[in-house]
């Protein structure tokens, strides 16, 4: 079966967050169930930078006003379609802001071609020889995907639309929809227009054969008034359509036994070695050497992370002899109140501000547990990475967070399934408890053990995942 899957970032290429690890990881975990994705991505430098090896095997004379070129290439084991459009892409800052943080202004009609041009893949002869059977398309940033591939000529293929994040939705002012490319219904209810104005996710949304979220926990948050922003209503109306498939993680990227950026590879038997990795990061964010558990904190620094909370509780964190060490981007209040805390408690407290990849590891293999206090959190990926390298999420009980860390309860103790800790309300006060909880599993040697070979045992691949994502394919080609 070929697949063509559809986003705005792909890991190892362009990278700002999750969304970038499932497309990247997911191509390779559907290939032994026959599914051979190509993934279509837009041709930012970074992209093309380090694709080396690409040629040109299509074309679109007009996207929006300029030619483009549908460039092929391989890396690390995925298949890409790259959409090489200069006026649109070839930007100096990332993939959506620019160099001061902004948006681009035309992000509208940097994505919309993206779905546009995925919709003339998938229904012309845009790529001579290739034609995918199922679209599968990722976020708002392809949403309007589907949207094309109704007003053209794929209209008979079936869609996947997967929401990541269901508090990005890529609304804009309805002056951009004569923009667009669309046949003057789509400015309607049944697609695109959303309180007056073009919704991209609403979109499509309102057209996918099928609607994917990355947990089942989220899969029913968003149903509700208090998770669904704005789109609950809608979502309903789709239930039969609407899946919850918890994201896997790619265990070989992130594997502690061979992992290329962390000082002492270990396994399993020989948590003991994660010592040298602690050595390390006690230097790189010049924390004393005393003994005591170091919590990490690895994420965007926003609200939604609850970044918020954790200011709140370091002062906390530090009289229970625990250390804390962050890295993060985002929020420059938010920073700047971490900031603080790092210079209040110099030794204790560490901040590296900014986008690390290589000491993101460092720091899943040498901490001994990660907070995780999302106030929502679709499906999360650092408390996975957590499980497999024996560092214990401290986890918000919300999403995906709920789906993939078993809370240390005293039944939970006894029947030795525990991974780690959640708690709710989200609130300072649930994360100073939950803080507690772990301190006193952490001061019973055997306990944590426990807690962390039982993390290390969790299957967080994407083999389940896969499996479901294939069978729903199948039942989408079946249906016809
Ligand atoms: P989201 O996509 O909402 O930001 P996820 O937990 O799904 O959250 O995925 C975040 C991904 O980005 C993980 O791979 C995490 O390790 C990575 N990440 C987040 N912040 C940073 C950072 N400052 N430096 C390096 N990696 C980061």
């Amino acid at each position: 079966m070929n697949v063509l899957s559809v986003a705005s970032e792909v890991y190892p290429l362009v990278k700002t967050g999750g969304l970038a690890d499932v497309v990247g990881a997911l191509p390779s975990a559907l290939q032994p169930h026959g599914i051979r994705t190509r993934t279509l991505v837009p041709g930012y430098p970074a992209v093309l930078h380090k694709l080396k090896k690409r040629k040109t095997v299509g074309g679109i004379d007009n996207l929006f006003g300029h030619p483009a070129k549908v460039l092929a290439a391989e890396y690390d084991g995925l298949d890409l379609l790259v959409l090489d459009q200069p006026a649109l892409y070839h930007r100096d800052g990332g993939p959506y802001l620019d160099t001061t943080g902004r948006d681009y202004p035309d992000n509208f009609r940097r994505f919309a071609a993206l779905s546009l041009a995925a919709a003339e893949i998938a229904g012309d002869d845009v790529v001579p020889g290739w034609k995918p059977e199922i679209v599968h398309v990722h976020d708002w940033q392809a949403a309007l995907t589907p949207v094309y591939m109704r007003f053209g000529s794929a209209r008979d293929l079936p869609t996947v639309l997967t929401i990541h994040n269901i508090a990005f939705q890529g609304q804009f002012g309805a002056s951009v929809f004569p923009e667009l490319s669309l046949p003057s219904e789509a400015f309607s209810m049944q697609f695109l227009e959303y309180y007056g104005d073009v919704g991209f996710l609403k979109g499509g949304l309102q057209t996918a054969s099928a609607i994917t979220t990355v947990s089942p926990s989220y899969s029913q948050e968003i149903l509700t008034a208090e998770f669904g922003m704005g789109l609950d209503g809608l979502l309903a109306s789709r239930l039969a359509s609407l899946a919850g498939i918890v994201n896997g993680i790619d265990v070989d990227t992130w594997n502690p036994e061979t992992d290329p950026y962390i000082a002492q590879n270990y396994g399993p038997g020989t948590l003991k070695k994660r010592a040298a990795n602690r050595k390390v990061l006690e230097e790189r964010f010049g924390l004393d050497k005393t003994p005591g558990p170091i919590f990490c904190v690895i994420s965007r620094l926003t609200w939604q992370k609850g970044m918020d909370l954790l200011a709140q509780v370091t002062d906390d964190i530090v009289a229970l002899g625990g250390k804390l060490i962050v890295l993060g981007a985002g929020d420059v209040a938010l920073e700047g109140a971490l900031m603080a805390a790092a210079s209040r408690h110099r030794g204790h407290i560490g901040m590296v501000p900014g986008y690390d990849e290589p000491l993101s590891h460092l720091m899943q293999a040498g901490s001994d547990a990660i907070l995780i206090p999302s106030r929502f959190e679709p499906c999360g990926l650092t408390q996975l990475y957590g499980l497999r390298y024996g560092c214990v999420p401290i986890v918000a009980r919300t999403g995906g967070l709920t789906d993939t860390v078993i809370d240390a309860n005293e039944a939970a103790l006894a029947a030795r399934v525990a991974t780690g800790f959640q708690f709710h309300p989200v609130t300072a006060d649930g994360l100073r408890l939950a803080i507690r909880r772990a301190l006193r599993a952490y001061n019973e040697p055997k306990v944590w053990a426990r807690l962390q070979n039982q993390g290390m045992k969790s299957d967080v691949s994407w083999a389940k995942s896969a499996e479901r994502y294939a069978s729903l394919y199948s039942g989408l080609l079946a249906k016809g």
